[in-house]
């Protein structure tokens, strides 16, 4: 958005208006603590707003503020296509692609409504009459600090809305490591904790929040970790049944894929979970330096993502799909040897 975007929308925000703001599916920490941020900022200047999730997210977000007011698309369809049809305004948080949202992407296509995008992630769709997408942003949270600077509305940042930004940011850049990570990053933290977020119980909500099984669980991937050490790259592939047996839920499996990148000399990492409801398996693709997982889950996995964090899926088995992977390798040979 340029100068003259900012003010049309500021002012169209003016008056008070009916907006939805939906974040992507499986809401992640940036998609859900972007939207709830935007969502108490909106309510307290008088618009009606409602925050609607395609589905359900993982346990270990739901203390956030305002968690407790989202409507999940899927739980309600027809009250969530009643409020999407008579929306004026309709955020898209933390994706670029209506099919990033999953069975509400037709409501979201049907709908009259202006859309605003803000977004980090590669190759943004058209649909959004004012776009704000930078993929060098360590998040979509860190994009809301920036939107309200621009609309001069800092100082209606309260404690709660500080604390989904923090959320939103510290879940994106892997607790501030992530090269994406920069000073601004960093000046927008401390802005958020001299605004009330607290960083110690932020950490805790999130992080602290294992159950016996899901550790369990972490312990089962980490013995199926395959190094393919001439292409510095190793996987973790989870079953059904191995899930079923640690009594799997949303969420259980977040961040596994991370302790691979662990490994020494290791640059590329790929999580393979088997989900027979839905019949895929899928996956979750991360990588260190130049290597470009957004590419390979575009071309390979109908997904996408950034360049050192990529999703996506197979409709293959288990098997076939990690059989495909092998054979995919080669293509990529000169930048992974
Ligand atoms: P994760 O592996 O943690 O689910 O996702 C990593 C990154 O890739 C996130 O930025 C997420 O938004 C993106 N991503 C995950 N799955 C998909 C997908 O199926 N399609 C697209 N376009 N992006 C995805
Ligand atoms: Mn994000």
């Amino acid at each position: 958005m340029d100068k003259k975007e900012i003010e049309q929308l500021r002012r169209l925000l003016d008056k008070p208006k009916k907006i939805v703001i939906v974040p992507h599916k499986s809401p992640d920490g940036d998609a859900l603590g972007s939207s709830l941020a935007l969502y108490l900022f909106l309510k307290s200047k008088g618009h009606q707003v409602k925050v609607i999730s395609p589905n359900d997210y993982p346990q270990f977000l739901k203390w956030m503020p305002g968690e407790a007011e989202i409507l999940k698309f899927d739980q309600d369809v027809e009250k969530s296509k009643k409020i999407i049809s008579e929306a004026e305004l309709i955020f898209t948080l933390d994706f670029n692609h209506f099919s990033r949202a999953g069975d509400m992407e037709d409501s979201l296509k049907n709908a009259t409504a202006d859309f605003v995008m803000i977004d980090h992630h590669q190759e943004p769709d058209t649909y959004a009459k004012f776009m704000e997408s930078d993929t060098a942003m360590s998040s979509t949270s860190q994009m809301i600090y920036h939107f309200l600077y621009r609309i001069d509305q800092l100082n209606a940042v309260t404690a709660e809305i500080a604390t989904c930004l923090y959320t939103g940011i510290m879940t994106d850049t892997g607790c501030f490591r992530f090269p994406s990570t920069t000073s601004a990053t960093h000046r927008t933290v401390a802005f958020l904790m001299d605004r009330g977020a607290k960083n110690s119980e932020i950490y805790q909500q999130i992080y602290d929040a294992n159950s016996l099984d899901s550790l369990q669980l972490l312990g089962t991937a980490l013995k199926n970790i395959k190094v393919l050490k001439e292409y510095r790259t190793a996987y973790i592939s989870l079953s059904q049944d191995e899930l079923d047996s640690c009594n799997f839920k949303k969420g259980d499996t977040e961040g596994f894929v991370n302790y691979i990148l662990s490994l020494k000399n290791i640059i590329f990492a790929v999580i393979f979970i088997e989900n027979k409801q839905e019949g895929i398996i899928k996956m979750s693709l991360r990588s260190k330096g130049s290597f470009d997982v957004n590419q390979v889950a575009r071309k390979y996995y109908h997904g996408g993502g950034h360049r050192n964090a990529a999703g996506g899926r197979s409709s293959e088995n288990m098997e076939k799909t990690i059989k495909g992977f092998f054979d995919i390798l080669p293509e990529y040979e000169n930048e992974l040897k």
